[in-house]
């Protein structure tokens, strides 16, 4: 015997949080959330500064890992991916950026109806409970506190002013009016400590009594009866379980492993699940296809003072700074991945910013793994914000538990290859600005050696890792895997709701646009379980009694 429930949500990672926090709302519907991972427990997880430790970490992070690629000289990118309760919002930077206009009206004109900029604001507004000045774009009201960054160290000011210098203007909001710009970013933190989904959504309801959520459950298949999804198999302690869905079942496990589960299920295009040894059920070609993620180099100076992380953060000095987080949740331990942002345009005749750079006053002998170089230093991270080139996800075994094969086709059109030359090349120009004076010393990395085209290009192939923004894979609209209501084309009883569905990816880092989507997700399941028509709906059933 199997239990059932009206909603599964396999996935209790940031979309999965909000579905549970929203469809058990009204006390109406039992839902059951089923997250492979654990509980949130580490200490690493709340102190912002723990997230060089979780980039790492063997039990909060997936640590996938991209195949080799030629445009990548062969090198095997790491992909982590928070697994737990909270998901990738456990081990993020917590920086918190919406995207631009233009990305959510270029979704709807690609056929995801519903979902311009307009449509959306309201969920963006409704999710968070922003710090600043209030004003018509941002909410305050939400359940995710999002504020500045607490520390300004007076070189990340001078990275601003040499910002300004260079021609870029300072922009106290850039989830409002405009993106463009220099200033300190936002995050998703309270008193110092991170606020990841499970603490913003989950933690406040995991009392109702219509939600029950298991840990340590990995869905493993989804059940199909009469072209309907009806349940979830799942192993949990050895044992393989199936719960039931009377309404509904949520797929929310993220951008790499959604696909993968549609496609261990049957789901996918037949050539490729059958080359990996699955029996085909319901031809998706587009399932893992479309995969986007923001490629992004490192450039790297050394700092003529010793007031960067590199210093701050060993020896005593380090015992003061965790004396100051205990004492005033404030100081070094409170800045995760990003301190002072930029947003510009790469080059004229663009609609908005193409180009996001991170500074941060440390620089790393392995960014991949966060070591800090011994020396004062600093690093700007470059960012395409929308990269043309896609590539794809997914399963090379019929074993769910068995990693997906991850290509990302980095570089692969002029475009972005022009971006990421340009981004970098404006970024050694601010540094280069009298404001920076006090602190430039040499840059390391790529180095004054790298003045060519060629040369910035090669740098990027050679040294290029993600800012761990995985997209796109089960993609809404027009020959996407899911339609506009989130539910998965040519099935009933199933819906992806996570970074995947994104046709195309916004202008920022993810989180935030994955939680907008989440929010009105919720919405829309919530109307079909009650019975009432969405707008689309009932065109298509106009539609239909016309013909
Ligand atoms: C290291 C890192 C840093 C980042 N930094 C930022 C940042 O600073 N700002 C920002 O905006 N974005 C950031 N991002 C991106 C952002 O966190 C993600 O885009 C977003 O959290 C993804 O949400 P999701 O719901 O799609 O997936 P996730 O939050 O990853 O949730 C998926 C969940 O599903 C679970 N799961 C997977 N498979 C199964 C299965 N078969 N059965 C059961 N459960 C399963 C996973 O364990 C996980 O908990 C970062 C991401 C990472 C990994």
């Amino acid at each position: 015997m199997s239990e059932t429930f009206d909603f599964v949500i396999v996935g209790g990672g940031t979309a999965g949080c909000v579905l549970a926090n929203r469809l058990t709302a009204d006390g109406r519907f039992s839902v059951l959330m089923l997250e492979a991972g654990g509980e949130p427990r580490s200490i690493w997880i709340s102190i912002p500064a723990g997230f060089s430790k979780l980039l790492v970490n063997e039990t909060y992070n997936w640590r996938f890992a991209t195949e080799p690629e030629d445009a990548t000289q062969n090198r095997m990118i790491a992909v982590p991916r928070g697994r737990g309760l909270g998901g990738s919002t456990l081990i993020n930077g917590m920086i918190y950026v919406r995207g631009q206009r233009g990305d959510f009206d270029g979704w709807a004109q690609m056929g995801a109806q519903g979902w311009s900029f307009d449509d959306v604001l309201p969920y963006f507004r409704k999710l968070e409970s922003y710090a600043g000045p209030v004003s018509e774009w941002r909410g305050t009201g939400g359940p995710l506190p999002v504020m500045e960054v607490r520390e300004r160290p007076a070189i990340a000011d001078a990275f601003i002013a040499a910002a300004g210098e260079s021609g870029f203007e300072a922009n106290p909001d850039y989830n409002g009016d405009r993106q463009d710009g220099f200033g300190y970013y936002q995050v998703n933190q309270h008193k110092g400590r991170r606020v990841s989904a499970e603490k913003a959504y989950l933690a406040p309801v995991r009392h109702r009594p219509n939600l029950s959520v298991l840990t340590g459950a990995c869905a493993t298949k989804l059940v199909m009866e009469g072209g309907r999804v009806v349940a979830v198999e799942y192993r949990r302690g050895g044992e393989m379980l199936t719960v039931r869905a009377r309404c509904e079942v949520v797929l929310a496990a993220g951008a790499i492993q959604s696909p993968q589960l549609l496609e261990c299920s049957g789901i996918g295009n037949p050539e490729v699940l059958r080359r990996a040894g699955i029996v085909p059920h319901v031809e998706l070609p587009a399932v893992g296809e479309n995969y986007v993620d923001h490629f992004c180099t490192r450039m790297n100076w050394r700092v003529k003072v010793p007031v960067t992380l590199n210093e701050l953060s060993r020896g005593p000095r380090l015992g003061l700074a965790v004396a100051q987080y205990y004492l005033n949740r404030t100081g070094i331990l409170t800045l995760g991945t990003g301190l002072a942002y930029g947003f510009v345009r790469s080059r004229p005749g663009l609609s908005g910013p193409d180009v996001q750079y991170f500074f941060m006053h440390a620089s790393y002998a392995n960014a991949a793994e966060r070591k800090l170089d011994r020396k004062p230093g600093m690093t700007i991270g470059v960012t395409q914000l929308r990269p043309e080139s896609r590539g794809t996800i997914h399963v090379a075994s019929p074993d769910p538990l068995a990693a997906p094969v991850i290509r990302p086709n980095f570089l692969a059109t002029q475009t972005d290859r022009d971006c990421m030359v340009a981004g970098m090349r404006i970024a050694r120009d601010i540094v280069a600005q009298p404001a920076m004076s006090r602190y430039r010393d040499s840059e390391t990395s790529p180095g004054p050696g790298c003045e060519t085209y060629d040369d910035w290009l090669n740098f990027a192939r050679a040294n290029g890792q993600t800012i761990y923004h995985a997209a796109g894979t089960c993609s809404m609209g027009r020959g996407g895997v899911v339609d506009s209501e989130l539910k998965v084309n040519r099935l009933r009883g199933l819906r992806v709701v996570d970074a995947s569905v994104m046709p195309t990816i916004v202008s920022g880092n993810t989180q935030a646009a994955v939680l907008m989507i989440a929010e009105k997700a919720s919405d829309m399941i919530l109307r079909s379980a009650r019975g009432i028509e969405t707008p689309a709906e009932s065109r298509l059933a106009r539609a239909a009694s016309i013909r």
